[in-house]
């Protein structure tokens, strides 16, 4: 039986996980419209409420066509929702394909996108500062939208700028003023991950661990030795682009407007039929050792003392912030129903009202894989399509498990977690669902903790041994409606 959430909406699906919750999807019954919902147990993370707050304060300001927009929010007891724009394409990291990259037609689009909205963000006063392409979302058109405001601030308020001093992002994303521990200026270390990310679609992997001397890759670069991978797969006209950005003094580094003027961002790119597709599939043959840096440890860090990476909930720890709230009061587009947020629910076409909400108990006993007539499937390279039964799947899941030497706990007969380690020993864990589409059994393996490439090798491996089982129904994309009664 499905559980409502509001009622009239179900909730139908995990999208993903982050450090402090889920984000599910919602679909209205009726019209089926989505939205996702981030979920934060706030009793589980007792020093988040305020930077959730902070979250929300800044993503409610932002509208614009390259921001996942922000419908509301809303505690119920210890739990905290945050309704947002449904991104249905999944995330961008899902479309580099480890080691390669895409083509530069594709890398290009995205890229002006994202530039685009962090030419918005900064026009808005804000600095997002954990930019990577695993915040970067796409939506049904394949259009890159910004999200997770987690480490975002309001940098400039009533025309005067202030020095940012946090050390906080994706340390292999970060500009080194970052982590000079000094204070810094917003816009360049935004841009700087812009570039960062930019390596990573055309290359499928990282320069550097971290951008400081210790760094052999990052000395490398700083001296002009560029012949070594990733430098050596990215073309000429992108290179001299990544060398104005990717410059360690900021002053000198480009800006948004010169990287709008540049050669590489204004180029048209002729789809290529020998490069990537615009999904470029995960072929085992196209998997490399895995040795890039993409095996780099990719997760979030705040940092407060030096080589120590607190969790966000240490946000306080350093300067007191300019409070994005504040700033939003003096905002003359800022909403005015900023206490009651169940204006958003009303926008939908079936009224409900926030007393329809059920307890937070029942929505997180909601399953991911619940039945609902309009299921919609995120956009997601990481699933295929199997021949085999459930039983005769979770065998031959097992059997590959074991060979690979990964740990597994079975969370519900069609739901495995499954725990590793990757190159650099950090931990990896994911989440594989058996999910019954009708005829065919779809396998899905979804990331909950680690590095986004690691877990996309590891899929790859996983799918080699698997062959056998596979089927050849295109799993890319099935968002044909599901039947009620056809989901495990
Ligand atoms: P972290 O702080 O660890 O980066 P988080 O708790 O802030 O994570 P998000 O990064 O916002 O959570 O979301 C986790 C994952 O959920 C995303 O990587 C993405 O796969 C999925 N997701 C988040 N928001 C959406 C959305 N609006 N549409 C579709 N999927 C989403």
């Amino acid at each position: 039986m499905v559980t409502a959430f509001v009622e009239g909406w179900d909730l139908v699906q995990t999208l993903g996980e982050g450090a402090y919750g889920e984000v599910k999807l919602a679909v209205n019954r009726e019209t089926h419209e989505a939205v996702a919902v981030k979920i934060i147990n706030l009793n589980k993370f007792p020093n988040i409420e305020e930077s959730v707050k902070k979250e929300t304060c800044v993503h409610r300001m932002l509208n614009h066509e390259t921001i996942i927009k922000f419908y509301g929010s809303r505690q119920d007891e210890n739990m905290q929702y945050i309704f947002l724009e449904y991104a249905s394409g999944g995330e961008l990291f899902d479309r580099i394909e480890p080691d390669v990259g895409m083509s530069q037609l594709d890398a290009n689009r995205y890229f002006k996108q994202l530039i685009s909205g962090v030419e918005y963000l900064h026009s808005k006063g804000v600095t997002h500062r954990d930019l990577k392409p695993e915040n970067l979302l796409l939506d049904d058109n394949d259009n890159l939208k910004i999200t997770d405001f987690g480490f975002s601030t309001v940098f400039r308020f009533q025309g005067k700028e202030r020095k940012m001093e946090k050390c906080c992002g994706t340390v292999p994303y970060v500009a080194p003023e970052v982590l000079s521990r000094k204070p810094y200026y917003a816009e360049p270390s935004d841009i700087w991950s812009c570039a960062i990310i930019l390596v990573a679609l055309l290359a499928g992997e990282l320069p550097w661990d971290e951008p400081t001397y210790s760094c052999k890759e990052y000395c490398d670069w700083k001296d002009c030795k560029i012949t070594q991978s990733p430098w050596n797969k990215i073309d000429n006209l992108a290179l001299s682009l990544l060398r104005k950005v990717l410059l360690e003094n900021y002053k000198k580094r480009y800006t948004l407007e010169q990287i709008q003027k540049h050669q590489w961002f204004n180029k048209s790119f002729k789809s290529k039929k020998a490069g990537l597709s615009r999904y470029p599939s995960c072929s085992p043959s196209d998997s490399p050792s895995g040795t890039g840096p993409f095996k780099r440890l990719c997760s979030r860090m705040e940092m407060s003392p030096p080589n120590t990476a607190s969790p966000r909930a240490n946000i306080s720890c350093s300067q007191p912030e300019l409070r994005a709230c504040d700033y939003l009061e003096s905002q003359p587009d800022a909403r005015t129903d900023r206490k009651d947020d169940s204006n958003f629910i009303m926008s939908f076409s079936q009224p409900v009202h926030l007393d329809n909400m059920l307890l937070s108990s029942q929505i997180q006993g909601t399953p991911g894989s619940s039945q609902t007539p309009m299921q919609k499937l995120v956009r997601r390279m990481t699933r295929f399509f199997v021949k085999t039964n459930q039983e005769e799947t979770l065998q031959e899941i097992n059997r590959v498990f074991d060979h690979l030497g990964f740990t597994w706990k079975k969370n519900t007969p069609s739901l495995l977690t499954v725990s590793t380690v990757d190159k650099r020993r950090t931990r990896l864990v994911f989440k594989t669902s058996l999910v019954n589409m009708g005829e065919n059994l779809l396998l899905d393996f979804r990331l909950s903790k680690g590095d986004g490439l690691e877990f996309k090798r590891l899929f790859i491996k996983v799918k080699e041994r698997m062959k056998p089982v596979i089927s050849k129904v295109p799993p890319m994309w099935p968002l044909h409606p599901i039947r009620p009664d056809s989901l495990t």
